[in-house]
């Protein structure tokens, strides 16, 4: 129903439909996302902030209301937006100023699921810092949060994790470890890169200390993410880069810095970005969270159902709190040699570490194939990869039989 409003669907691939399954990489753009960014180059494209001309004013306009309508999203404020390039570089922002007031010893507790932009950042400042990281395993495929609870001190600074895992796909329980976290005085981050295009979240009601995400993975563009933190947080916090636009007043001895949020955007932004992910956000509402999130997890459940029972299959995830996400791999074929049998039939879906190379270490397996569920999904998708993955199996195995006939008869 909804995939006449992607463009990109309609064409073939391999001389086969199109069937996009890799929405945790990025999802795909519907026209009016692409039709605005094209109108702001054709029509208002100046730089923001500056200008008193009529086209500085209109782009300056639509690029502060921006941070209004992102704020309105996720219940905000606007000076509580910050926009980024992604989902990484507000972890990275995250990561170099919150450190800065951090000690030696002082504890950081991540998860066994992170993506490594949630990891990386943190290991690496840590170890300048001599600060310790701490980390929640894993039970059957979801948090311990038994262990949690005794990882947790007087000296836990900082708690960031992952909402919803692009491995597993297991919806974290944030709220409840947000308000763990709290009674130690821990801030928390949460990293809404996969669950903000499919459940509704409001930071008030959630209570977290800061949440990222990225504007591509809600069919918005590249180039746009966002760095949600209360007001207070944020007015502490120092600058993450310098430049134009994040200073009040400039002299060689001494500078002031911005009001919120522009203290944390320095240089020209990405502008047609930002009025691409309204339009993404518009789109969202149209539609309704609620209805994205119950059609998604209505297709997640079919096809957990549907994959369990293709024999040598083994899906690695939790199952019944699952969401958009499904990884699984098959006895004795790589993922990446089903990742390219599927392209052949047009269907991409991902195959890999998924950026996730501890937890595959943890899980002792190289990789996953993985598929990521969008609302221009159908069953008709789903259908279509079963048929394909079987095919995939007749193939190899024949393959391998056909292999183990020739050591036979070599060895007569
Ligand atoms: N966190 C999670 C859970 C992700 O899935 C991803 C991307 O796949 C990221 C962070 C990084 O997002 P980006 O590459 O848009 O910065």
């Amino acid at each position: 129903m909804y995939e006449k409003d992607f463009p990109i669907l309609k064409q073939k691939v391999n001389r086969k439909r199109l069937i996009y399954l890799d929405n945790a990489a990025t999802s795909q753009k519907p026209s009016q996302v692409i039709q605005a960014m094209n109108d702001f180059y054709e029509k208002d494209n100046a730089n923001v902030h500056r200008g008193l001309h009529e086209l500085s004013m209109r782009s300056s306009f639509a690029y502060e209301k921006a941070h209004e309508i992102v704020g309105n999203f996720i219940n905000a404020s606007e000076e509580e937006i910050i926009f980024t390039k992604g989902t990484t570089e507000s972890l990275n922002l995250l990561a170099y100023t919150l450190t800065k007031s951090l000690k030696k010893g002082d504890e950081i507790i991540l998860t066994e699921m992170e993506h490594h932009s949630n990891i990386v950042p943190w290991t690496e400042l840590a170890k300048e810092k001599g600060i310790k990281i701490k980390v929640i395993p894993l039970k059957d495929y979801q948090l311990d949060l038994k262990k949690f609870k005794l990882l947790l001190t007087k000296k836990t600074k900082i708690v960031s994790l992952t909402h919803i895992s692009n491995v597993l796909g297991t919806i974290n329980p944030i709220k409840e470890i947000i308000k763990i976290s709290h009674k130690y005085k821990a801030l928390v981050i949460i990293d809404a890169a996969q669950s903000i295009s499919h459940m509704k979240i409001d930071v008030k009601e959630l209570d977290c200390d800061f949440l990222a995400f990225s504007g591509h993975k809600m069919f918005g563009p590249t180039g746009i993410g966002v760095l949600y933190g209360k007001k207070k947080l944020l007015e502490k916090l120092p600058p993450f880069q310098f430049g134009g636009g994040m200073i009040k007043e400039v002299s060689f001895n001494k500078t002031t810095f911005n009001d919120l949020p522009w203290k944390f955007e320095a240089g020209t932004p990405n502008i047609a970005e930002a009025i691409g992910l309204v339009k993404a956000i518009e789109y969202i509402n149209k539609i309704g969270l609620e209805n994205i999130q119950a059609h998604n997890q209505e297709l997640t459940n079919y096809a957990i159902e549907r994959l369990s029972k293709i024999k040598d299959l083994k899906i690695i995830g939790p199952k019944d709190n699952q969401l958009g996400v499904i990884s699984f791999y098959i006895k004795d074929i790589h993922p990446h040699d089903v990742s390219e049998f599927l392209n052949g039939e047009g269907i991409a879906i991902r195959s890999g570490n998924h950026c996730a190379m501890p937890l595959m270490n943890i899980l002792k397996i190289q990789g996953t194939n993985r598929i990521s569920l969008q609302i221009y999904n159908t069953t008709k998708d789903i259908d279509a990869l079963i048929i394909a993955l079987n095919k995939v199996k007749e193939i190899f195995n024949g393959w391998r039989r056909r292999n183990l006939q020739r050591k036979h008869i070599g060895s007569l």
